[in-house]
């Protein structure tokens, strides 16, 4: 059985393998009136500068622009022939014996080739006196130091938080041309499942796991497709499945585990599926299921809502990640001290419902109880998972372990 770890990678390397080769499919958007049209996208040429960044010799403090050799010796006394403010620079020329009053963002003046700070410097009259020496580059930029015009300011592949979008707006790029989100279609299995908006019989459910991975899928960057619930029949769940084929990637839920009515595989491998596994070795989430049909991606996670939940994050996530020309990042595990001792079992790493906190600025991780991979109450009682790597099961309170934080929480 392999690894969580095997197991990504193989998802990552199958999908590079067989559907990396052409560029996912892209669409322009402009966004000038609304920035979240494009936020958490994935960008899909290298955006460049249209000019030096800064465009001019910019000043970083506000003080006095000179000529550094007239305030070598703390003392020197310079005449005051102007200022230059951001947006309204200063005309004229910094001539020996002379200085210009400077705000930050300002350009520097013709001439001057340092800028003695307001702390340390003290008007006097028509003149300046300098507290301290000046030091020639002292506390400006160079016009083109940050970035130099046609230069790469966002890669192509990376995703667009706030600050992709500030160098956006920096260089005038009102619209980009960014991946279409790949389209992932979420599809339950079960005979006891009812619709969320439905009232349950004694022994049926609500549908809950469509809910979490149409979060998820959209956490992750994907467009998810609903496509309800398939019962446990072969000829309904096959017609269920030809229809999630349509889409980029299918996530199926349920049906997965050995029982008579885990049909799931079965109708994959009728349709002609490739699998590439049908189990890996974690708690939960052990019946997964990753293969290819019809050209497609398709993810069988088991239907215990914490397994789906789990499964969806390590295996499906990358898969959206690649589809939408963005390399995975290697799963972002924090490191948190134990808040008590633990012994789990192997020979599976565990994925553990817990709380993540900084009672005093240092990261504490507790898990919480729960009564296995059904149990989502579990989770909404924290806010990360508490993963217990095969290699090492048992900690003391104190130990240092790994956290993988929930999606969008932090
Ligand atoms: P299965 O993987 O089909 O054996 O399902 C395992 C458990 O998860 C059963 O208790 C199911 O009732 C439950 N389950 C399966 N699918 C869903 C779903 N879509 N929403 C909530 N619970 C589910
Ligand atoms: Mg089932």
């Amino acid at each position: 059985m392999l690894s969580y770890e095997a197991a990504r990678a193989k998802v990552i390397d199958v999908i590079c393998a067989r559907r990396c080769a052409p560029p996912p499919p892209t669409e322009t958007i402009e966004f000038a009136d609304d920035p979240s049209r494009v936020l958490g996208r994935i960008v899909a040429e290298d955006v460049r500068a249209d000019r030096n960044y800064p465009p001019f010799n910019r000043s970083t403090r506000d003080g006095f622009a000179l000529r550094a050799a007239d305030a070598a010796q703390p003392g020197a006394k310079l005449r005051l022939i102007g200022e230059s403010r951001a947006g309204v620079p200063f005309g004229g020329l910094v001539e020996p014996g002379t200085c210009v009053q400077i705000m930050t963002g300002a350009p520097l003046p013709r001439g001057a080739n340092s800028i003695v700070m307001n702390e340390y410097a003290r008007i006097e009259g028509e003149s300046v006196v300098m507290e301290q020496a000046a030091r020639e580059g002292a506390h400006f930029i160079l016009e083109g130091q940050e970035t130099r015009v046609g230069e790469s300011v966002i890669a192509r592949g990376k995703r667009l938080s706030y600050a992709e979008l500030a160098i956006a707006a920096q260089v005038g790029r009102t619209r980009l041309v960014v991946a279409k989100k790949p389209r992932v279609a979420i599809l339950s299995t079960g005979d006891e499942l009812v619709a969320m908006d439905q009232t349950p019989a004694k022994y049926q459910i609500r549908n809950s796991n469509n809910v979490s991975l149409a979060a998820q899928v959209a956490l992750a960057g994907g467009e998810p497709v609903m496509l309800g619930t398939a019962p446990d029949n072969l000829a309904e769940l096959r017609a269920h499945i030809e229809r999630a084929l349509e889409a980029d990637v299918v996530a199926l839920t349920g049906g997965v585990s050995v029982g008579k009515y885990d049909l799931v595989e079965q109708v994959l491998r009728e349709m002609g599926a490739e699998f590439y596994f049908d189990a890996v070795a974690i708690r939960p989430g052990k019946p997964a299921v990753f293969g290819f049909c019809h050209g497609k991606p398709v993810f069988g996670l088991p239907g215990n809502p914490v397994s789906t939940m789990v499964t969806f994050e390590l295996f499906v996530v990358p898969a959206i990640e690649l589809l939408s020309g963005h390399q995975p990042d290697p799963l972002a595990l924090l490191k948190a001290k134990l808040a008590h001792p633990l012994n789990e079992k192997p020979p599976l790493a565990h994925f553990l419902p817990a709380r993540v906190s900084w009672p005093e600025g240092e990261a504490v991780v507790e898990a919480i109880h729960w009564e296995g991979s059904g149990d989502i109450g579990s989770l909404v009682k924290g806010n990360c998972f508490l993963v217990v790597h095969e290699a090492k099961l048992v900690y003391a309170a104190g130990e240092m372990a790994d956290v993988l934080p929930r999606r969008g929480l932090f």
